[in-house]
């Protein structure tokens, strides 16, 4: 019989949250409520400080300078290749680095797709994906003669999933997916539905954005063939992220950018291309901040991804009721499973207006079609506030929420 393990101990959030310089500002003379996390993240210390000391210390270009400089920005870059591969749990040969999602959606849009799409095949889409998941796959649609299908979503924000199976037919050549909207916060059964389109032989492009930052992810167990990350939403600075690709698919498709760093020998006859994923990375990379985003891998980890979708989930249940109460506030996306995202109207008040009010409180929401016109014009609104939250937001903060929001109320009534 095996003893049970005594429970961890539970991180210490105040303590967490004292790791972000930024939140300890002021904005219009209060303090700052930063709920807009689903659009871009806060840096702990230990990331910024790691970016500082790049450049202060180890500042050079990777794989060219054989000098010592040379070779600590090298092994700092590949150093955070391998930290992103080991959260991911995949292989750090499977692991494109790049300017963030968009990129990686383009680069399987342009290699992959591109020279394999021609007149009857068909893109499957959500309805929920962001326009990086939408309007790449439209580009290579017109350029070869490739339909786009959407599957449609019930009205609680979750996918319909009986629809999408049925969608699934034998024209369908790829599925983009989103794991976790950043509209709705629906999370998807990513693991069933890549299931069910590899049985048909379709290939499945997963847009991690926004289930990387708050939850484990272990991507080979999905059964995805790609599966795109963005680092600034998970504590990692701007212009980073990568795309992971199953092995044989990378090595099949062909460089999407061509320059140095991706060539192994280039002659006026023709060049040898570098091995996956190089092959992917022409040009100087953002070096100083992967090197952030490795430390953001190691800060997260350090903090536990169970302990951090734990303390997500237990803020969404707050805000959740806390807005509920509000007398005609509605919220947009009730799926079952949901991360900490709520997006919401308030009778009356125009989205903005209402968001430029929340901003005099201090509280920072988005407003706006969220990157998804598509999602806005299925609920038939022009736009919604979205509030997002971090582990290193607090119940105090979301009381301060929802009271601004009422004063909001008040004001316009
Ligand atoms: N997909 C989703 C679901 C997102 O939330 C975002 C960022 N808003 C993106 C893609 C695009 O990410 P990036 O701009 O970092 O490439």
């Amino acid at each position: 019989m095996t003893t049970p393990r005594p429970d961890p101990t539970p991180p210490d959030w105040t303590a967490i949250r004292a790791d972000f310089p930024l939140l300890q500002r002021e904005v219009h003379g209060k303090p700052l409520v930063y709920l807009d996390s689903a659009n871009t993240g806060q840096k702990p210390a230990a990331v910024i400080d790691a970016v500082d000391d790049f450049f202060r210390r180890h500042n050079a270009n990777v794989s060219r300078a054989v000098h010592a400089l040379g070779t600590e920005a090298t092994e700092a870059y590949e150093g955070a290749r391998a930290k992103l591969a080991g959260f991911l749990k995949v292989h750090r040969d499977e692991l494109v680095l790049c300017s963030g999602t968009t990129f990686a959606l383009n680069l399987v849009a342009y290699s992959w797709a591109l020279p394999r799409l021609g007149p009857g095949d068909v893109v499957l889409l959500t309805r929920m994906e962001h326009h990086a998941n939408i309007v790449p796959w439209q580009l290579v649609a017109e350029r070869t003669g490739a339909t786009i299908r959407v599957a449609e979503l019930l009205p609680d924000g979750s996918l319909d999933l009986d629809a999408l199976y049925a969608a699934m037919t034998g024209e369908v050549k790829l599925l983009g997916l989103a794991h976790v909207s950043n509209v709705l916060g629906t999370v998807n059964p990513v693991r069933e539905i890549c299931r069910e389109a590899r049985r048909r032989g379709i290939v499945t492009v997963v847009d991690g954005s926004q289930a990387v930052p708050h939850r484990a992810v272990d991507v080979p167990a999905l059964g995805c063939d790609f599966y795109a990350l963005t680092g600034h939403k998970m504590c990692g600075p701007t212009g980073t992220g990568a795309l992971w690709a199953r092995r044989e698919l990378l090595a099949q498709m062909p460089p999407f950018l061509g320059g140095g760093e991706m060539i192994k020998e280039v002659r006026f006859e023709g060049s040898v291309f570098n091995d996956p994923p190089h092959h992917f990375e022409a040009g100087t990379p953002n070096i100083a901040g992967h090197v952030g985003l490795g430390v953001a891998t190691d800060y997260l980890s350090a903090i536990g991804m169970d302990a951090i979708e734990a303390r997500e989930a237990e803020l969404l249940a707050h805000a959740t009721e806390a807005l509920t109460a509000i007398d005609g506030l509605r919220i947009l996306g009730t799926a079952p499973e949901k991360a900490a995202v709520i997006s919401f109207l308030l009778d009356g008040a125009h989205a903005h207006d209402l968001a430029t009010l929340l901003d005099l409180e201090g509280v920072a929401v988005r407003s706006g079609q969220h990157c998804a016109h598509p999602l806005l014009q299925f609920y038939g609104v022009p736009a919604t506030c979205r509030a997002s939250f971090a582990f290193y937001n607090t119940h105090d903060e979301i009381e301060r929420f929802a009271e601004a929001i009422r004063k909001v109320r008040r004001l316009l009534a």
